[in-house]
């Protein structure tokens, strides 16, 4: 999972994934913190919600709403580790390594990114 682009060029080809946007209310909390804290959340949502191996709520963990980084998630499939499991052949049965937790953020960073250029 190290070419960015390649991988938001996959998930625009499919319908699911690419029919996430985020909103303007999205956009103006983005401004208003800044990316370094929208990144902070992001850490912190992806080592809680997602590193762990053998979550009981797999599948559920990540809302459709209420934080940006949610929606990006939904967006590039690193929203439960079945996703990531379908989408990047990572084994759910083990903890995430720090550098699949670095490529999940970055992912996710540069869908983030090319959402607010597009707008
Ligand atoms: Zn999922």
């Amino acid at each position: 999972m190290t070419d960015t682009r390649a991988i938001l060029k996959r998930l625009e080809r499919s319908k699911f994934r690419s029919s996430f946007h985020l909103k303007q209310k999205d956009i103006d909390y983005i401004h208003a913190k800044g990316m370094d804290t929208i990144m902070d959340h992001c850490d912190d949502f992806i080592r809680a919600r997602l590193a762990p191996s053998n979550l009981p709520n797999d599948g559920k963990q990540t809302p459709m709403k209420g934080h940006p980084v949610f929606i990006a998630q939904h967006a590039t499939a690193c929203c439960c580790r079945g996703c990531l499991s379908k989408w990047y052949g990572i084994d759910k049965n083990r903890d995430l390594s720090e550098t699949e937790i670095r490529n999940i953020e970055r992912i996710i960073g540069a869908w983030i990114t090319k959402e607010m250029e597009n707008r």
